[in-house]
């Protein structure tokens, strides 16, 4: 079947120049090639690997939640759930499917402390303008979600958090953009006229530019340093637990979410996605390919396990007791920043700027944080909390 929509403009010589080189071809390079060609500039997209979206965006579970801890990200995927409801107008792709679904967020406390915590993260939440996040008991949990076990003692719920398709996100914004597509092209280095970028070296020839974006997902880091650039930034290896076919959990649930253990899934497939995040995880070196390791399905799907989904549903016991479940393992890389915001905008050397340092988020802030980048790069941002050099603060480990 022929999709009826442009391919994205692919282009099999190096272009010279361009006002903009994105360095990266994910979803945030894919968005910010987007939103540099709607503000009118000429755009050259760089990915190294032979196609667009094969590193950690496809890994990702593509959910999307106002559920955050601070009005800053809230305010930043807010932005981006508004492009992805009307995404086939405002990029003219008629008909576009992002696969998107609003089946909801709910997060499940069986302990007083995630009882108390919720509580606190409800009002903080309704304060900062969320204010469809509901309370629910255990029972009235139960009466809306039947599968769930009869040891959750109260649940928050936001029946408008939900999910989409990260590839055909990806490849929607690099269709609308219009941007110059060069694959199998890796970034070696930067041409300087003093302290300025002017320029991006490739193995294949230069292309002069007014300004570089670094939008290399875990290797961000190391695209920054051949500007002489250093970056804290931290590759977190993350898995996620892919069941093609389970029958007994119903399609259209919600994610639900162990609130103690941050051990999730959310239908997918004919099955779902199993999750969770294992803060002992140290981080390492941005990799190509990323291992994936056996025990982290048992983590998830062993009822004797601390971190079991079957501690949400029974389902889950009855469907390991049955021993016949299908699984198959992918993993990625979270690029963490110390405070787990991303580094958006101009960096400290002159053309160089940074739409990087996610930290699990970049699906649903990836519309919201290329626009601001676009924005910081051509002045027009007057204020932006998540500026690369602002100060941080390190932050404790996001369940999420
Ligand atoms: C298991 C898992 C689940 C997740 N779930 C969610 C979720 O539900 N919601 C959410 O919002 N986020 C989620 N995330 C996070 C999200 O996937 C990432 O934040 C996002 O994909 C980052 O996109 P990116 O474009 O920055 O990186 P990538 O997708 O890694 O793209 C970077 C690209 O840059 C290219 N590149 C690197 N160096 C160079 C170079 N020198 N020259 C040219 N190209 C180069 C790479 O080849 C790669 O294609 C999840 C992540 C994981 C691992």
């Amino acid at each position: 079947m022929t999709v009826p929509w442009p391919a994205p403009r692919y282009v099999e010589d190096l272009p010279q120049i361009a006002d903009v080189v994105v360095i990266g071809g994910g979803i945030v390079g894919a968005a910010t090639a987007f939103f540099a060609c709607k503000a009118g500039l000429r755009v050259v997209l760089l990915e190294k690997r032979p196609a667009l979206c094969t590193l950690t965006t496809p890994a990702s579970t593509g959910a999307f939640r106002l559920q955050f801890d601070n009005p800053e990200e809230i305010a930043l995927v807010r932005e981006g759930i508004e492009l992805f409801e009307q995404f086939a107008d405002r990029t003219e792709l008629d008909g576009y499917d992002l696969g998107l679904r609003k089946q909801g967020y709910l997060f499940c406390a069986t302990s007083d402390v995630g009882v108390a915590h919720q509580r606190h993260f409800v009002e903080a939440l309704h304060g900062w303008g969320v204010r469809d996040v509901e309370l629910l008991s255990g029972d009235e949990a139960r009466y809306r979600f039947s599968y769930l076990s009869q040891d959750i003692v109260q649940a928050r719920f936001r029946a408008s958090d939900g999910w989409l398709d990260p590839k055909w996100l990806t490849f929607g914004y690099a269709r609308a953009s219009g941007a110059a597509i060069v694959l199998n092209t890796t970034a070696t280095g930067f041409v300087r006229q003093g302290d300025r970028v002017v320029g991006v070296q490739t193995p294949r020839g230069t292309i002069a530019c007014e300004s570089a974006v670094v939008a290399a997902g875990p290797f961000a880091a190391q695209v920054a340093a051949l500007a002489g650039l250093r970056l804290d930034l931290r590759p977190t290896i993350r898995h996620k637990l892919v069941i093609p076919e389970l029958p007994a959990l119903p399609a259209d649930g919600p994610m639900t979410i162990h609130e103690e253990t941050a051990a999730h899934w959310r239908p997918g497939l004919r099955g779902c996605y199993g999750l969770f995040t294992d803060p002992r995880t140290p981080a390492g070196e941005p990799l190509d390919n990323v291992p994936t390791s056996a025990d982290f399905a048992f983590r998830l799907l062993d009822p004797r396990s601390p971190t079991s989904l079957a501690r949400l549903s029974p389902l889950w016991e009855s469907a390991w007791d049955d021993g016949s479940l299908y699984w198959l393992l992918q993993a990625g890389q979270y690029t963490y920043t110390a405070d787990h915001r991303p580094l958006l905008g101009p960096s400290d050397v002159d053309g160089l700027v940074l739409n990087c340092g996610y930290s699990g988020h970049g699906i649903m802030a990836s519309a919201g944080g290329s626009r601001m980048t676009v924005d910081a790069m051509l002045g027009r941002l007057s204020e932006n909390p998540f500026r690369p050099q602002r100060q941080m603060l390190e932050r404790p480990l996001d369940i999420l």
